[in-house]
């Protein structure tokens, strides 16, 4: 029997005021979802429990039944590998935002407020000028990666706080132990600081932050894992990589993208293609994630609403064959406080088109033993 898993990015959440208490997974109209709860069951699990970060990055590959063991440093070998291009095991690759600095020095943003997409992608162009040692590759907006020859003082010893998590820090201090560390590094961060000056304006400069520092790692592919043949529909880049990772195809649609404006009925049809071909298919939806962060709860349910009627609402019309189906968040993301934690996911789990009964989901090895067949 063919399966079909549903990642509704960060749909944990904390209780609304605003919903009368109620999460916005809760508050969401989902009639179908509803439907499939008739037969089906309804459980919450946290998925990353205490073993690692509450990232989609763990939960996903957790998910899909890769041990830890398994997992790559953090995500930027997924990032490169989403954009089509590999390192060789010589080489690493590090995160390298955007950034902007106020005149006293300090970190004011992680992501170039105030400039256009446009003026990113300049500042991009003129720091991948030829560099001896270090290709820069600009991947969207801010967001950019460096790669270069694999330094494992870099990768294993050496302090870089995410740029996100320190804003109002001094961006010297911030990036000193890198520079100790990386001689080539700090002359890269220092010319690019030149370089970067005509972008400056209202007391305000842009200049890279590098870090998030990766390297190569082989995963093993989804059909060697589970012995059944996997396809992924994915728009967001970390998942894109994990399924390039794990060899499962995971084509461009055009008109999606990693937010609530997704087009969610060409992620429907793909997945309806796939389902005839593969025995199981992931179909991930990361506009929910987004909305959370920016602690807009209404976007957050209207979207999960949109998924139910455009997405689920259509297999069941459209899928005459029997199917298992399990729907579930990677990770809690709250409207209330815009951050990701390891608390409980809502997991619906069903059997459409069959006599059987879904089991009760009451560990992440339970979602394997019933998609993938795991026997624990
Ligand atoms: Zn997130």
């Amino acid at each position: 029997m063919h399966s079909l898993m549903v990642i509704i990015d960060g749909l944990g959440d904390d209780p609304i005021p605003q919903f009368g208490g109620k999460t916005p997974f809760e508050f969401a109209s989902h009639p179908n979802i509803d439907k499939l709860l008739e037969r089906g069951t309804y459980s919450e699990i946290s998925i990353c429990g205490n073993d690692f970060a509450a990232e989609s990055l763990g939960c996903i590959l957790r998910l899909l039944g890769v041990e830890q063991k398994d997992f790559p440093l953090n995500r930027a070998y997924l990032e490169l590998l989403a954009n089509g291009r590999d390192i060789s095991e010589y080489e690493m690759v590090l995160r390298c935002n955007l950034a902007s600095v106020d005149a006293e020095g300090r970190l004011v943003s992680f992501n170039a407020m105030g400039l256009t997409p446009d003026e990113m992608a300049k500042a991009a162009a003129i720091c991948n000028e030829l560099w001896q040692g270090i290709e820069f590759m600009h991947l969207s907006e801010y967001r950019n990666l460096l790669i270069l020859d694999n330094d494992p003082q870099i990768l294993h010893n050496c302090k870089i706080a995410p740029p996100h998590e320190s804003m109002g820090q001094n961006f010297d201090e911030l990036l000193s132990d890198l520079k100790n560390k990386s001689l080539l590094l700090k002359t890269f961060i220092e010319e690019t600081t030149a370089k970067l000056k005509p972008f400056a304006r209202n007391g305000v400069s842009y200049r890279i932050y590098p870090w998030g520092a990766s390297e190569r790692k082989v995963l093993p592919s989804f059909e060697s894992l589970h012995n059944i043949r996997g396809a992924a529909v994915c728009k967001a880049e970390i998942v894109r990589g994990i399924a390039r990772a794990l060899n499962m195809p995971a084509p461009v649609l055009p008109g999606t993208t990693a937010d609530i404006d997704t087009d969610i009925s060409a992620k429907t049809g793909q997945t309806l293609q796939f389902l005839q071909d593969y025995d199981f298919v992931l179909a991930h939806f990361n506009g929910s994630d987004e909305a959370a962060h920016r602690y807009d709860y209404n976007g957050k349910a209207d979207f999960i609403a949109r998924i139910d009627k455009e997405f689920i609402g259509a297999v069941l019309q459209n899928v005459k064959q029997p199917l298992k189906i399990l729907i579930c968040g990677d990770h809690v993301t709250s409207c209330v406080t815009g951050k990701h934690s390891a608390g409980k996911v809502p997991v619906v789990a069903a059997e459409i088109n069959s006599d059987d009964n879904a089991p009760e989901i009451g560990a992440y090895h339970d979602i394997h033993k019933f998609l993938m067949g795991a026997s624990d």
